[in-house]
């Protein structure tokens, strides 16, 4: 089976009818290919979504957003077949599809459908000049999305939502590991009546199709999502061009657990923050840190607790832990493992790879827990992106928040106590964009959702994506 690019409403073949292979994470095959697109393939996306924008851009937004809330009811019609395909593609167990991949897919269209007819601007008077001014918030043009393949359809419509939303066209990438529920999200709008050439999706690798939709002259901002090093690349070559860029990077985020936390449901918690989705979302809690005194109860029960995470085939029912993504990816999350014990870290569990009976060549391996003897270590300092924690305990609050805040990183960070001053202090103090108290992952989407320092660059959620994704232009009338 091929998949095909999404182009003015029609699936069609890479112009250069250059294909990629695509694996099945979870027995190693490759089961269908993937259009490997040249930068004329990404010319005929932007051509189709330019000439769709000055009608779109036009559309009432009540027009907008039923289409968009039919987008959002045909994703939940077809809960199971993107479930399943998500969870084929990815290597990510079937139940977490069905509960949180596609469930908040069809969130996302709903919540910009609903978020575009309560957004406003702002006017301000200029009181005894006899003048007005208003914001108008008009759709920039064309826009680029691009995403990663931890949460493909999840993030993938993250961003195309708002963008259509306020009015823009789209030419969006999706992860060439993770790229089918893109490419069957195409049949979906095309059925909820999406106006041809307002979304066009065009698959191929990074360096070559999502370099020529960030180089093209005029697609004149860029959403991304990805690791650090890819959208250090963009921004240089976004920069001279002086698009738009929102930069959604990569974690390495702590979980500080204070002694006076309610034990039981941080425990329970620690171990989703650690490994949900095998550990490869943004936002995990990858730098675990105990308070001193709970630190050896915490080593034992969260061992143990971690040992009863069952890893299996994603579409076996019990399976808690599914595949990584692909195989360079866990070579390179096995090869970290390698690193802690080089620098003195000790295994308290996994570490190896697993071989999971009539699936032999599937990326399987054990969640891990490394005691690491520093912070400054490389494990406790790179991002891993995959089922890799690292624990240590801390003395005082001054300490942990100075371990907390010594990495690159700024994306997310998650505090366990009952104290509310300390609560107020450490959250003011945090370096991170996200900060979870007594809970992770909740999420509200009118919340600004972005990182600080090598996380990123700009917010998405809520008002904030529909920001970006216009440009405001004063209008001063003098009467
Ligand atoms: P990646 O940077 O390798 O790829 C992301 C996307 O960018 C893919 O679609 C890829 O094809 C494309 N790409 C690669 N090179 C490009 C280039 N030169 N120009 C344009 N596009 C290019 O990341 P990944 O391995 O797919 O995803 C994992 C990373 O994503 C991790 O670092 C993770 O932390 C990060 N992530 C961040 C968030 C967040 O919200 N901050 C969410 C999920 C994942």
């Amino acid at each position: 089976m091929n998949i095909q690019n999404y182009i003015n409403g029609q699936y069609v073949n890479p112009i250069n009818n250059e294909w990629i292979d695509n694996y099945n994470p979870s027995n190693g095959e490759v089961y269908c290919q993937i259009p490997n697109s040249s930068k004329e393939d990404v010319e005929q996306a932007y051509k189709s979504a330019q000439s769709a924008f000055s009608k779109w851009s036009q559309t009432t937004l009540e027009e907008r957003s039923r289409i968009m809330l039919r987008v959002s009811e045909l994703i939940e019609e077809n809960l199971d077949r993107l479930a399943e395909a998500e969870s084929k593609d990815n290597g990510k167990p079937l139940w977490l599809a069905k509960a949180v991949d596609i469930p908040r897919a069809s969130s996302n269209f709903r919540f910009f459908a609903n978020a575009i007819t309560q957004f406003a601007s702002e006017s301000h008077e200029s009181v005894g000049q006899n003048a007005i001014n208003y914001t108008l918030r008009q759709p920039i043009g064309v826009v680029g999305c691009i995403s990663p393949w931890n949460l493909p359809l999840y993030l993938f419509s993250w961003k195309i939502a708002p963008a259509i939303a306020a009015g823009n066209c789209v030419v969006a990438k999706p992860s060439e590991v993770t790229p089918m529920t893109a490419y069957l999200l195409g049949d979906i709008c095309t059925e909820a009546g999406l106006p041809k050439g307002v979304l066009n999706i065009v698959h191929g690798l990074g360096t070559s199709t999502g370099q020529a939709i960030v180089e093209h002259p005029n697609i004149k901002a860029i959403s991304f999502t990805g690791g650090t090093a890819t959208g250090t690349h963009i921004a240089r070559t976004a920069a001279p061009m002086f698009k738009k860029l929102s930069l959604e990077l990569g974690g390495k985020n702590p979980n500080i657990i204070f002694a006076d936390c309610d034990y039981e449901d941080m425990l329970k918690t620690t171990v989703r923050s650690s490994f949900a989705n095998q550990g490869q979302i943004c936002l995990c809690g990858s730098r675990i840190f105990v308070e001193a005194s709970i630190y050896e109860q915490f080593k034992t029960d969260f061992t143990n607790a971690v040992s009863k995470q069952k890893v299996g085939h994603p579409l076996a029912e019990e399976t808690k832990i599914g595949a990584l993504v692909s195989k360079p990816h866990l070579e390179k999350v096995l090869n970290y493992v390698e690193i802690a014990k080089e620098e003195g870290g000790k295994v308290l569990h996994g570490g190896n790879q697993l071989t999971i009976e009539g699936h032999e060549n599937g990326y399987y391996m054990e969640p891990t827990i490394i005691e690491v003897p520093s912070d400054e270590c490389r494990v406790n300092q790179e991002e891993i992106f995959g089922p890799v924690v690292t624990i240590m305990p801390f003395n005082s609050e001054e300490e942990v928040l100075e371990m907390a805040n010594k990495v690159k990183y700024g994306l997310s960070a998650t505090l366990w106590t009952n104290d509310l001053k300390r609560t107020m202090r450490m959250s003011n103090k945090l370096q991170a964009g996200i900060v979870w108290v007594n809970t992770w992952l909740m999420r509200d989407l009118r919340t600004p959702f972005g990182g600080v320092k090598d996380s990123g660059v700009g917010r998405e959620g809520g008002f904030e994506a529909l920001r970006f994704f216009t440009e405001p232009k004063n209008v001063c009338i003098k009467y």
